[in-house]
């Protein structure tokens, strides 16, 4: 299986409008089977998303975030059990720099995680170095040390996850890492998880366009891709498609 997720981010879509643009960019093109494309828009969408679905292809949902408690008092958050109940979200995006730069510290991360498969959600976690960090050359310590408690937990399936290497300094920028970084960050990966004994899937996000993603899905083990702002327009999201 593959997988193309789109991370709309706090941006007002139509989403009709959206689809339709993407069906008429989709023409007669038959998409990959194995390719699962999951939407991930704001949490108020989600359920309206749902019924616009109008699309020639089955979309997934995926919220972008959730709160690492079960239930109580905690003014504003949104629970897993809220999302499974109230929507049809099958993926929910954990761990987003932008989040991890408001706080978020790998600790709560990991309450996320849980608390979303305790739901059968499936956690997308990102990951990836600063360019502080790859400047020093210390990618490889760092990699590891925010994915170390998670895929170590003997309690956690972290084959029921996926993880997305968004290193920050590709996210945003127009111009997406190099694909010999990717290479090398995500054979590093497979090294920490041996993934000859895991089904675990691994995506690769930052600038991703039409125009790169083709070779970006070429490096190895790239099981994906998650985009930002190219998701926003369903021409260019539907283009993407085309690349799997
Ligand atoms: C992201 O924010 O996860 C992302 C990949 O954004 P962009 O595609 O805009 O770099």
């Amino acid at each position: 299986m593959k997988y193309l997720v789109a991370n709309w981010k706090m941006n007002l879509i139509n989403s009709k409008n959206w689809i339709c643009d993407f069906n008429n960019n989709l023409n007669d093109s038959n998409l990959n089977d194995d390719l699962r494309i999951v939407i991930c828009p704001n949490y108020l969408q989600l359920p309206k998303f749902n019924q616009n679905h109008l699309s020639k292809i089955n979309f997934s949902m995926g919220a972008q975030n959730v709160s690492g408690n079960n239930s109580g008092a905690f003014t504003g958050e949104i629970s897993a059990e809220h999302l499974s109940e109230f929507s049809e979200v099958r993926y929910c995006i954990v761990g987003h720099s932008e989040r991890r730069s408001a706080g978020e510290t790998d600790a709560m991360i990991k309450a996320k995680v849980k608390q979303l498969l305790t739901k059968n959600i499936t956690p997308i976690i990102c990951f990836g170095e600063s360019h502080e960090i790859q400047e020093k050359g210390e990618t490889e310590k760092f990699l590891n040390s925010q994915l170390n408690s998670i895929v170590n937990d003997e309690n956690l399936n972290i084959d029921s996850c996926i993880l997305a290497y968004e290193p920050l300094w590709a996210i945003g920028k127009g111009i997406p890492a190099d694909l010999e970084t990717i290479n090398n960050s995500i054979s590093y990966i497979t090294k920490i998880i041996d993934l000859n004994k895991s089904n675990l899937k691994i995506l690769y996000g930052g600038s991703v366009d039409s125009e790169n993603s083709g070779e970006i899905l070429s490096v190895d083990n790239v099981s994906g891709l998650l985009v930002g702002n190219s998701s926003l327009d369903g021409k260019e999201f539907a283009n993407i498609a085309k690349k799997f």
